[in-house]
């Protein structure tokens, strides 16, 4: 296994481990971290490819495409992670959770939808679960 591969492995295995936490519910704290181990990955990623790029142009590299194309698909796919994780994000900051029932209000609510518990304090987004 060449260095390039090693990279693209580490690369492809952060992104699905951060995409199998996006499935389940995790708070900001957890999202913030895994966007900005993303965030790290896509600039490595970005100056690989433009070392690959620059091989590339400069002489025949055997495989080079492929390895670019590789680069492209991941940066692709770190890009896409970010995305869910910025909305994840959104959608904990925008939502109150009821202590009572533990239905989700909008942020602004100060009587929970559902049961009409009085919903006071700053919210709680560590706790909101899905
Ligand atoms: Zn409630």
């Amino acid at each position: 296994m060449s260095i390039l591969d090693d990279i693209l492995f580490n690369a492809k295995s952060a992104v699905n481990e951060v995409g199998k936490k996006a499935n389940v519910f995790v708070d900001n704290t957890k999202l913030k971290f895994n966007a900005a181990e993303l965030r790290g990955e896509l600039k490595k990623k970005y100056e690989e490819l433009g070392r690959l790029v620059y091989l590339g142009s400069k002489e025949e590299v055997e495989g080079c495409r492929e390895e670019i194309d590789a680069c492209i698909e991941s940066i692709t796919e770190i890009n896409t992670q970010l995305k869910n994780i910025d909305e994840n994000v959104q959608v904990n900051c925008s939502k109150r959770k009821c202590p009572a029932c533990d239905s989700f209000n909008p942020k602004d609510a100060i009587f929970c939808n559902k049961c009409g518990t009085k919903i006071v304090g700053p919210t709680k987004s560590d706790d909101i679960q899905e």
